[in-house]
């Protein structure tokens, strides 16, 4: 399984990290080695001194496709989560200068965490979802799909011209404003439509 992200998909937080707004959707891949293990705390690697959240709606592929269109999106959907998309963000400072490709910043080990409770599509409008981060018991990042600059209808239809879906593959959505760094002892939520959707200490 392949696991995708889309980059600056909410204007507020393009602008946080004084980025342009795409004019179609802009993406990357995490290998799946990036899956941190389930009931698994975060470590922070030894060569990253600023880690970053960025909290993201997660939309898991049931069915192969490739040219799928965007009116036919959904029916290669089955389940929505939640799950962030850590990145080194000094790292990839580094690599944005000089032009290179972010992985070593935005695939390694345990960056990408995914939520154990999934919700099925059948019972929500993925177009209109909030979900959101508590670092602490305190909220630092709200965002709903509906401020997303792409749908995942959109964004399901952009991908699949490049490369073809397949079951089990993950599309992380992207993530709202209010992203930052984690320290070691930090507990980070996620909450989706008022649903707890995990819970997880950085070490
Ligand atoms: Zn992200």
């Amino acid at each position: 399984m392949k696991i995708i992200c889309i980059g600056r998909n909410y204007a507020d937080h393009a602008k946080e990290l004084g980025n342009t707004i795409p004019t179609e959707p802009m993406f990357f891949c995490k290998p799946d080695s990036a899956i941190l293990p389930k009931g698994n705390p975060f470590f922070i690697p030894e060569w990253s001194d600023d880690i970053h959240y960025e909290v993201e709606v997660v939309f898991k592929i049931n069915r192969v496709g490739k040219y799928i269109q965007p009116e036919h999106a959904l029916k290669y959907i089955s389940e929505i989560g939640l799950g962030i998309d850590f990145t080194a963000r000094d790292v990839q400072e580094e690599l944005k200068k000089k032009g290179h490709p972010w992985e070593k910043a935005k695939g390694f080990d345990g960056s990408a965490v995914i939520g154990e409770k999934w919700i099925s599509l059948e019972n929500v409008n993925p177009d209109n979802l909030s979900f959101g981060l508590k670092k602490n018991g305190e909220w630092v990042q709200k965002g709903n799909t509906k401020d997303m600059i792409f749908t995942i209808q959109s964004i399901v239809a952009h991908v699949s011209q490049f490369m073809t879906l397949k079951i089990g593959d993950l599309i992380y959505s992207g993530t709202p404003q209010g992203v930052g760094k984690i320290e070691p002892g930090d507990h980070l939520e996620g909450i989706l439509n008022e649903n707890a959707i995990f819970s997880l200490y950085i070490k």
